[in-house]
């Protein structure tokens, strides 16, 4: 039986190209950018797409493939693939939700004790010998107990909130509509609400249009002078021109982020800031997320050639 063609784009790992070769006859691009310089013919018969990244899969690109019936998103955000026009064109999309859900949330803890407990300045100071040079490093914040508030008590952000609850955090969100939770979680109805409400803001929204900015300069305002906000959403989320304002002059705490509006090459105001946490964005990249990341996004396309239901779409 003749296999199908899969179109393999962005850096995959090699558990997750050995298991393509071995159910597929597999094309590899390195970016949808390349898209054009696939032979025409080939192009044309690519049915399924496993899309890694983050560059935009639009109208332009899906043209480029006439024959084709799903994109199998390598994440759960799906921000970078136009939704609207694959459902125009008749394309399915599917992402990974829940598998990565453990993964960002540790990391956005992790990324707020790091911060606030000064590790890595402390390293430092190790690393130079200013121990014992100098004695003590300065005094560092507490963690344990304080304000939280979640920006967007989805799947990711309600595994983030049940973590800090073990941290005997005070646990306050935001979403469009107040959610099923344990007793003493406190909603508020508007983000700015939520802003001026907490020590700590972790922001869990997704990416896209519609979020675009939704951590506004006027949310950004309303966090108090001592508060710390966290991203492992999207860059998009905040408006970042208006965070790195307030980074500068101090008007917040600090910042421990994991995405930006601009990657790999993020805004070079952020790398002369002392008052952030920054990473290279790394939510999910543990061996074993990414193991089951890539598992679900074959298990979508699988589904769907065989023609069984897909197990997680998005349209
Ligand atoms: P989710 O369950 O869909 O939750 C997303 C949150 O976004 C929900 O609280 C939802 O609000 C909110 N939201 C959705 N549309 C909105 C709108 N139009 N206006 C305001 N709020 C809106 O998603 P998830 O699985 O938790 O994932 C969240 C995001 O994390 C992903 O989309 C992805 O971009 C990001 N992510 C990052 C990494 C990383 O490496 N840093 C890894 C994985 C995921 P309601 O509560 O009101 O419904």
């Amino acid at each position: 039986m003749m296999q199908s063609i899969l179109l393999a784009i962005g850096a995959y790992n090699d558990w997750d190209i050995l298991d393509m070769h071995a159910g597929f006859d597999l094309t590899q691009l390195a970016s949808v950018s390349d898209l054009a310089m696939v032979d025409m013919a080939r192009r044309a018969a690519v049915k399924a797409v496993a899309y890694k990244g983050h560059k935009p899969f639009g109208a332009a690109e899906m043209d480029l493939l006439p024959a084709l019936e799903v994109i199998a998103n390598y994440g759960v955000g799906y921000d970078a693939i136009d939704v609207a026009a694959a459902k125009q064109r008749g394309v399915r999309v599917t992402n990974t939700p829940d598998v990565l859900n453990d993964d960002v949330a540790d990391l956005a803890v992790g990324m707020l004790l790091a911060f606030t407990r000064n590790m890595m300045t402390n390293a430092e100071w190790l690393a130079r010998g200013d121990w014992a040079e100098k004695g003590d490093p300065p005094l560092a914040r507490k963690f344990s107990g304080a304000r939280v508030g979640i920006m967007g008590l989805g799947r990711i952000g309600r595994e983030i909130a049940d973590r800090l609850a073990a941290f005997k955090m005070e646990i306050h969100y935001h979403s469009r509509s107040a959610k099923d939770t344990p007793e003493g979680w406190v909603w508020h109805p508007t983000p700015e609400g939520l802003a001026a409400s907490c020590d700590y803001m972790v922001v869990a929204l997704i990416g896209g249009k519609q979020t675009e900015g939704y951590v506004s300069r006027d949310v950004i305002a309303a966090m108090g002078a001592d508060a710390v906000i966290a991203n492992i959403s999207r860059g998009s989320t905040i408006d970042e021109e208006a965070l790195l304002e307030a980074l500068e002059a101090k008007r917040i705490r600090g910042a421990a982020l994991d995405v930006f509006r601009v990657e790999p090459q993020l805004d070079p105001r952020f790398q002369k800031l002392s008052n952030v946490f920054l990473q290279p964005h790394q939510g999910s990249a543990t061996i074993e997320t990414r193991k089951a990341m890539g598992a679900l996004q074959r298990a979508n396309i699988r589904a769907h050639l065989a023609g069984e239901p897909l197990l997680t779409p998005v349209n």
